[in-house]
């Protein structure tokens, strides 16, 4: 009998991914965790049901949402990530050897250790010396801190269940306060194109909007998620990933990115018009 995952994308849109064999699925505390495999993706994460990481496109993801932030400053030292439980932002992050410290706060532990046991691809630089983990949630983490972190990168679910919180004014207030002068937050942005996911979008653009001086969206094409068009969110008290893009100094690092690239850098920032009307209504 064939096995196939299926997720809802829209009340009259589903996606299916063929599958070989469920490798794990248990209920934490926070979420209901599995782990499959397939012939087409590699073993794939959901939660809830939701997609999270597939090993066949986790690396647009996880360029678009590290590479984008450090190539406008990589001058960059202290990150905070949240969420981000599959391992692989961090594992984009610990290639800079110019940071020296990330704190990846997740508050599921199922996540991480599920991570660490089946998708090695992305779990593989949680042990590095830099990295210290926190498993709490993020909303409270931010509470008090205040100019500690140059880069916060939130790689969270969706904002319902435990991403709630990471979608809220509070939260994003937060996060202003304890980046540096030039401190930019990203956050993985939901889809522009099912009308759910850019309600989303549009309220967490108009929250970040209040907050930040310099606040834009750029895109990027994920095979796996709700339309295969993802937007990543960019703020900053002082900085512009087009303006200050310090293309020469990221080429000097010698990185080798299978998505990112200094083209793309500056054309991920130039939005369709749907998009820029969306937001424009945010
Ligand atoms: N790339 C993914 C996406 O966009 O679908 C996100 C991947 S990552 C696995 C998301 C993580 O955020 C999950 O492991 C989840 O447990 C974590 N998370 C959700 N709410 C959180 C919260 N309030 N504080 C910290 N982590 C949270």
């Amino acid at each position: 009998m064939e096995l196939w995952y299926t997720e809802e994308h829209s009340p009259n849109t589903r996606f299916s991914i063929k599958v070989k064999k469920q490798l794990f699925s248990e209920q934490s505390p926070f979420q209901r965790v599995d782990v499959f495999e397939a012939e087409e993706f590699g073993r794939f994460l959901t939660l809830d049901g939701l997609m999270m990481v597939t090993e066949k496109d986790e690396f647009i993801y996880h360029d678009m949402i590290v590479h984008v932030p450090m190539a406008t400053n990589p001058d960059i030292k202290n990150v905070l990530v949240i969420g981000a439980g599959d391992g692989g932002t961090v594992r984009e992050l610990t290639r800079y050897e110019t940071i020296e410290k990330i704190d990846m706060v997740e508050i599921d532990e199922m996540v991480v250790d599920v991570s660490r046991k089946y998708l090695q691809k992305t779990a593989c630089s949680l042990d590095d010396k830099r990295v210290t983990l926190f498993f709490e949630d993020g909303l409270k983490f931010v509470r008090d801190k205040v100019e500690c972190y140059d880069l916060i990168i939130v790689d969270s679910t969706d904002p319902v269940g435990p991403g709630e919180g990471l979608f809220t004014k509070e939260f994003y207030g937060n996060c202003y306060k304890a980046l540096s002068q030039n401190g930019i937050m990203v956050n993985q942005h939901e889809c522009p194109y099912y009308e759910a996911f850019a309600h989303s979008m549009k309220r967490a653009h108009k929250r970040i909007s209040e907050l930040f001086p310099i606040v834009k969206v750029y895109q990027a094409h994920i095979p796996t998620y709700p339309s295969g068009h993802w937007l990543f969110g960019f703020a900053s008290k002082t900085l512009d990933p087009v303006k200050d893009f310090k293309k020469e100094q990221w080429e000097s690092l010698n990185l080798t990115t299978r998505y990112y690239n200094t083209e793309l850098h500056t054309g991920c920032f130039a939005i369709p018009n749907y998009v820029k009307t969306l937001l424009a209504e945010a």
